[in-house]
């Protein structure tokens, strides 16, 4: 039980070898990987996979009803999973905190406190973080591990990335699950034998992934519309969270367009920089987010340009997505998604996706702000754009969503076949 001093269960450096890390998935292109940077690094972890929409049931009931809907989800996700495993005295749980200025950074606290409500509180939780906002004897955020979740976020957006612009046109679906095993074992073998994750090697491992990519057999390659899909990071990329809408979408005949992940942690990166830079704060604090920033677009930038060499769209650089909203937005906004929310969608019209699907849990204030906020201000400026805004709430009207989508969706194909007389 947590001690009167120690008001939370720390991880302990015994817990590293005793206790299995239970980790939500958030998004799942890049959580598998994150597993493996974990185990590579000497801790016992494991991906959740339960993923019946009635575990918000478990988050709605050991928390306030008022808490976000993304909250509830990882709450439910975890307490879910917790009671159907016996050994509850051999498990923690990670929880990503952004610092930031919005509610998402206090879901560590209030998952502690829906395990206390559950009687779990023995359960230590772990916050991970870029900036070690809570220290834990046992987990320490050391070069290699940053390096590898690092690759985790980049391999994550390239295996995305490839996947939504090949996946309406496989012949086989069987065909692109092996590709997506066989990077799989790639990154596995990756992690476990490389001491250090400096160099080069992640470019020859982007071509390798490439490579794999390019095995299989496609049809009519950028026939269908496209469509964008943007909103709050948990029910942007969470198919728990947004009812598997990419799945939904494919099934319409759409090619889906997901942004990367990496932008959100850019962006969160940038903006405690730009927050320092404005309000006051420490220099050398400032100077590591900047330099943060500069060396993960470094790396990003070769990808980039192994992508665009393999005739793949390539996604834009962080710099030109911020500079897409001048005019729309402030980029002082940046509570939630900010204005990363404004800046995917103008970039997502750019790039041939007018069409888009703006993922929002219910009562999400940000997203109310940056996202349906600036539906009026973009439409003016961009009148071949087809948004429709999704709300996530914890009873799921599923039919509802599905009504909303699939008016967009065909308006996205009228427009396509106009496109394509024209
Ligand atoms: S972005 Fe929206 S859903 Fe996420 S924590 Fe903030 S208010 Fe909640």
């Amino acid at each position: 039980m947590p001690t009167q001093k120690e008001e939370r269960v720390v991880f302990t450096q015994a817990m590293r070898k005793t206790h299995t890390i239970l980790v939500p998935q958030m998004a799942p292109y890049h959580f598998q990987f994150f597993v493996q940077a974990l185990k590579t690094e000497g801790y016992k972890a494991e991906l959740l996979l339960n993923d019946d929409y009635a575990l918000i049931e478990q988050g709605m009931k050991y928390s306030h009803n008022d808490i976000c809907v993304p909250a509830m989800l990882v709450i439910g996700q975890f307490i879910d999973a917790i009671k159907t495993r016996k050994d509850h005295d051999k498990i923690a749980l990670i929880i990503t905190q952004t610092g930031g200025g919005c509610r998402a950074s206090n879901y560590i606290n209030l998952l502690r406190k829906a395990l206390k409500k559950a009687r779990l509180d023995d359960i230590p939780v772990i916050s991970l973080s870029a900036g070690n906002i809570e220290s834990n004897p046992g987990f320490k955020m050391t070069t290699k591990l940053f390096l590898k979740l690092h690759e985790s976020v980049m391999f994550g957006d390239l295996m995305m990335g490839l996947t939504n612009q090949i996946k309406p046109y496989v012949v086989s679906l069987d065909a692109l699950k092996k590709a997506h095993q066989e990077i799989e074992n790639l990154f596995e073998v990756y992690f476990e034998h490389r001491p250090h994750l400096f160099g080069n090697r992640y470019r020859r491992h982007a071509k390798k992934i490439i490579h794999l990519f390019n095995q299989i057999p496609v049809q009519s390659l950028g026939s269908k519309p496209k469509v964008g899909i943007v909103g709050e990071i948990y029910v942007k990329y969470s198919p728990l969270g947004n009812n598997n809408l990419e799945v939904t979408l494919e099934k319409e005949g759409v090619e889906t367009m997901t942004p990367p992940l990496y932008d959100f942690f850019l962006y969160s990166f940038d903006s405690t920089a730009h927050d320092i830079k404005r309000y006051g704060g420490s220099k050398k604090l400032w100077l590591v987010y900047k330099a943060l920033v500069w060396y993960i677009e470094n790396r990003r930038e070769k990808v980039r340009k192994i992508i665009a060499k393999s005739g793949y769209q390539r996604p834009i650089s962080y710099r030109q997505l911020k500079k897409g909203v001048e005019g729309f937005i402030d980029v002082g906004t940046h509570s939630g998604e900010g204005w990363l929310l404004t800046a995917e969608m103008i970039d997502l019209i750019h790039h041939g996706a007018p069409n888009i699907v703006c993922t929002q849990p219910f009562g999400c204030l940000p997203n109310h702000i940056a996202g349906k906020g600036m539906f009026k201000k973009i439409k003016k400026h961009f009148p071949q754009s087809n948004i429709v805004a999704i709300d996530y709430d914890t009873s799921a009207s599923q039919i509802n969503q599905l009504n909303r989508i699939n008016l967009m969706v065909s308006n996205a194909f009228k427009n396509h076949a106009v496109k394509k007389e024209d």
